[in-house]
């Protein structure tokens, strides 16, 4: 049992805005007098009272159902297969009983409120580091991830606060793409965000992301994911996108070769035999293994022309020194998605390298791969701007990029 903060009374209208009038959007709720929580709520509206109703996610309203059984208060929850939420409260209980029926929003969110008094949750709740870490996950959902700063143990609790907050507040309806409508419908889920899931390679954005039959993908296109495979017996089963968590571009090597022996190729023979009517490909090879489609399945691909390094943050890390022969230009930088760039210009050549592991900067020529390169034609020269680095390169300097310039 633990009381409210004198300077909040929950009989008061909270705001749900600041000061300074920007917005708190999510905010953190237990049940009063409970050590639960923390949920992860949005309110509704400007100001809210004990009572007032706040969305949560299907996930959040499960838990809240879960402790509110533990609880046994005299409500009970259960949800139908339709995804309705139906209270029950128990008139011995609490007068006079009776049932609340909620219906999931067209982004699956459940308001919940009016039948116990919600409160702040902060740090008059008792609770766990665990808690603290998902409340701290959450309330940093806008900022960039920096689960790497929360002890190992915990880090899957600020990992799920963050994801919480950020399904709640940017829900995304299911996109259908029906490239064969009574075949293949498609249904595309967003990607998942997260400190587990790596992040979309340099100039890769996900609204970019399309499905094309594998047979049509070119060299230089990324493979972001594929499809849940068809289910031949039932005529319009939907395939939901399954989205890959290593990313990798197109180079399709031709037909595939049964008498392969890479493991790759070697297992697609023994689980499915031959190769379809239609085709089976080779998309590309890495490490010495292929990776094998079948050419009339159906890959979930950013196209090489819609690939574009919008870059963030730029510094400029050498420059050309007349004391220094064969000195160079070079610079570091950051992209919208916050991938490690390398960029540097050495006789009338330009090359763009991305850190393959974000995490680890490396000097080896191994940790990088290359992204993007020019060449001026201009043989000896190693003097150049960002500028035109970045038109040679072919790509953006966003326009709230800070270029710094060595002393
Ligand atoms: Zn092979």
């Amino acid at each position: 049992m633990t009381a409210t903060p004198a300077d909040v009374p929950s009989t008061e209208p909270r705001p749900t805005y600041r000061a300074d009038g920007t917005p708190l959007s999510i905010q953190l709720f237990t049940v009063e007098g409970t050590s639960h929580g923390p949920y992860v709520g949005l309110p509704l509206r400007d100001l809210w009272t004990p009572y007032s109703a706040h969305l949560f996610t299907r996930e959040t309203a499960e838990l809240i159902v879960s402790d509110m059984h533990d609880d046994e208060c005299g409500i009970t929850a259960q949800f139908a297969d339709d995804g309705t939420l139906t209270f029950t409260v128990d008139a011995d209980a609490i007068e006079p009983g009776g049932t609340v029926v909620v219906r999931p929003d067209e982004y699956g969110r459940y308001e919940i409120g009016g039948l116990w008094p919600w409160d702040e949750w902060g740090d008059h709740v008792e609770h766990t580091a665990g808690q603290a870490v998902l409340a701290r996950g959450a309330a940093e959902y806008r900022q960039a991830d920096d689960a790497a700063s929360v002890p190992i143990t915990l880090r899957s609790w600020y990992a799920d606060g963050r994801q919480e907050a950020l399904t709640l507040t940017r829900p995304q309806r299911v996109v259908f793409f029906d490239i064969d409508p009574a075949r293949t419908p498609l249904r595309m889920r967003p990607r998942p965000t997260g400190t587990y899931v790596r992040r979309m390679p340099t100039g890769a954005f996900e609204c970019a992301v399309r499905p094309v039959m594998a047979g049509e993908v070119q060299a230089g296109d990324l493979i972001v994911g594929s499809f849940s495979p068809p289910m031949p017996q039932q005529e319009a089963r939907a395939r939901w996108s399954q989205w890959s968590v290593a990313p990798y571009a197109a180079e399709p090597a031709g037909p595939w070769d049964p008498a392969c022996t890479c493991d790759r190729c070697r297992l697609t023979g023994e689980l499915f035999g031959p190769a379809p009517a239609t085709g089976r490909l080779i998309m590309a090879r890495h490490d010495g293994k292929c990776e094998v489609w079948d050419s009339d399945d159906i890959a979930l691909i950013v196209p090489a022309a819609l690939r574009s390094i919008v870059l963030v943050h730029v510094a400029m890390t050498a420059r050309p020194q007349a004391a220094l022969p064969g000195s160079i230009c070079q610079w570091e930088a950051r992209d919208a998605q916050d991938n490690a760039l390398l960029m540097f210009y050495q006789n009338g050549i330009g090359r763009v390298g991305a850190l393959k592991d974000n995490d680890r900067w490396g000097q080896n020529e191994d940790d990088w791969v290359g992204v993007a390169s020019f060449d001026t034609g201009r043989r000896g020269d190693n003097d150049i701007t960002l500028e035109e680095f970045c038109r040679g390169a072919g790509i953006l300097l966003s326009p709230s990029a800070v270029p710094m310039e060595l002393r």
